[in-house]
């Protein structure tokens, strides 16, 4: 589990996001399954705010180790996107 402060902490992760071929899949809001294309391995990436702060995790091996992996960038992405159409529903 990982608190997300800013962008640039998941950075790096998020330039891999672009250059691994990735497929996102919404379990639900906060929940989503990222699939490497290439390899077909698939990940659990959980999304949730607790007292203001966001966290993410993965359920890879990095992400297990606390690090921002390019699934959670990837998942994390999908999420603000969904929580911005939420906010714009209201
Ligand atoms: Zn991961």
């Amino acid at each position: 589990m990982i608190q997300l402060t800013s962008a640039t902490a998941i950075e790096t992760a998020i330039t891999k996001a672009r250059t691994v071929k990735t497929r996102v899949h919404v379990n639900c809001f906060g929940s989503y399954s990222v699939m490497n294309k290439q390899t077909g391995a698939t990940y659990t990436v959980t999304c949730e705010k607790r007292d203001g702060k966001r966290f993410a995790s993965c359920t890879c091996r990095a992400g297990e180790l606390g690090r921002a992996c390019y699934h959670l960038a990837a998942a994390v992405a999908a999420h603000i996107q969904l929580a911005a159409d939420k906010q714009a529903a209201h």
